[in-house]
């Protein structure tokens, strides 16, 4: 699991490394837009909402303020926008907050992430001169304007890459110098701060011949939490939906989908196994969700709440291989919180492995109505129905 920060939140960190990024405030309210646009003396700014998505300016969450008045203005139309687009799912997410900032003469965009490359197991910067546009894009249409190059746990990037870095993107004199700190400074930020990925999009040339940051993605990886608790403290549950906020908190990995079958599932491969089978049934998933090995019954009846409350769920399926995780458990979950929520919907369930018999005697005296199914594929085709 991954922690998202805003846009916002990310730049005060990154300050905090020695990068240079326009002078910028946080307003909830149209009248903090015009106090911040006073503070900090601007008749002409940036606005731009605060969601965990990107693609913002597409969207219309990127706006340009040339009068002070017009700063009001579009800070009114901004704040409590919902944006929806690929990044956000199909509800969207609300702007509670916008960023104001100061506008920048741009030169050039330019792209400068890192990240954690699974397949070698090591921190990478990816690095491109085709900057503001969508990184996958460039990497699929022209992959020798991409440059990758690994670094250490330190955090440290070699002189001879950063020079490579240069060059590579086209940088001389002072602003080589300029674009080597700036991507030293991000190496450094993104091990410090355990993050999985750090991605400036647009970096950019300014017409003073600054190298400044204009936007800022930071995600942090969830195992790192116990010792970052500054990040912790910064995590806005508003960003996503309620079932994910819930789901969160009784530990539980779930993920909201575009299908109608809900699904509850031990461990991580069954539940892709058991999504795959439904679509091959000629359904789709609402989610997923690994209760996990070491879940209680009040976990599971939570995991179960959690299903219920998204209304394009029209079937459930309920499949558990009981090793660590005993059958009996999860089916005092599910009918405690099927009984409490009096269900109506179609209910599958199979169950094998460890305590399976117990299970099963609970599920059928239970008064539930169930179809119950003893392999995947039979089950699947009862909940697809
Ligand atoms: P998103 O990536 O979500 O669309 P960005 O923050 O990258 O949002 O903004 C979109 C574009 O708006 C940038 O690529 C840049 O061209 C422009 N932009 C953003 N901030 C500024 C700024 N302070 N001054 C001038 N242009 C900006
Ligand atoms: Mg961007």
């Amino acid at each position: 699991m991954i922690v998202n920060l805003h846009e916002y939140q990310a730049k005060k960190i990154l300050k905090r490394f020695g990068l240079v990024i326009p002078e910028f405030s946080v307003a909830s309210t149209t009248d903090e837009a015009k106090e911040i646009a006073e503070q900090l003396g601007l008749d002409q700014a940036v606005l731009k909402i605060q969601v965990h998505a990107g693609g913002r300016g597409k969207a219309g969450g990127v706006k340009f303020a040339k009068t002070r008045t017009q700063i009001a203005q579009l800070a009114r139309e901004l704040i409590g926008m919902k944006m929806i687009n690929q990044q956000t799912g199909p509800d969207g997410v609300i702007a509670h907050k916008i960023l104001i900032s100061k506008p920048v003469d741009i030169v050039r965009e330019f792209y400068l992430g890192t990240l954690i490359d699974r397949k070698s197991a090591v921190p990478v910067l990816i690095a491109s001169p085709e900057g503001g546009m969508e990184i996958e894009e460039v990497a699929l249409k022209t992959p020798e304007k991409i440059l990758t190059m690994p670094f250490g746990f330190d955090g440290r990037l070699r002189s001879y890459q950063l020079l490579r870095l240069a060059k590579f993107m086209g940088w001389e004199g002072e602003l080589a110098k300029k674009g080597m700190q700036t991507a030293a400074g991000l190496a450094k930020c993104f091990i410090e701060t355990d993050a999985s990925l750090l991605e400036i999009n647009p970096l950019v040339q300014t017409k003073g011949g600054d190298i400044v940051i204009l936007d800022a993605k930071l995600a942090i990886d969830d195992n790192a939490l116990f010792r970052q608790s500054e990040i912790v403290a910064m995590y806005d549950p508003g960003q996503v939906s309620l079932q994910e906020a819930a789901a969160k908190e009784y530990d539980l990995a779930y993920i909201p989908m575009h299908g109608d079958i809900g699904c509850m599932v031990n461990g991580a491969g069954l539940a892709m196994a058991t999504m795959d089978m439904i679509q091959l049934c000629g359904g789709a998933p609402a989610n997923f969700l690994d209760v996990g090995g070491s879940a209680d019954k009040e976990k599971v009846a939570e995991g179960f709440r959690i299903i219920l409350s998204d209304p394009k769920v029209r079937s459930i399926l309920v499949n558990i291989f009981g090793g660590i995780m005993n059958c009996a458990t999860i089916a005092e979950g599910v009918i405690a919180a099927a009984q409490e929520l009096k269900i109506r919907l179609p209910l599958t369930v199979r169950l094998e492995g460890n305590n399976v018999e117990e299970g099963k005697r609970l599920f059928r005296e239970s008064g539930l109505k169930i179809q119950s199914a003893d392999d995947l594929k039979t089950a699947a085709q009862l909940a697809v129905g």
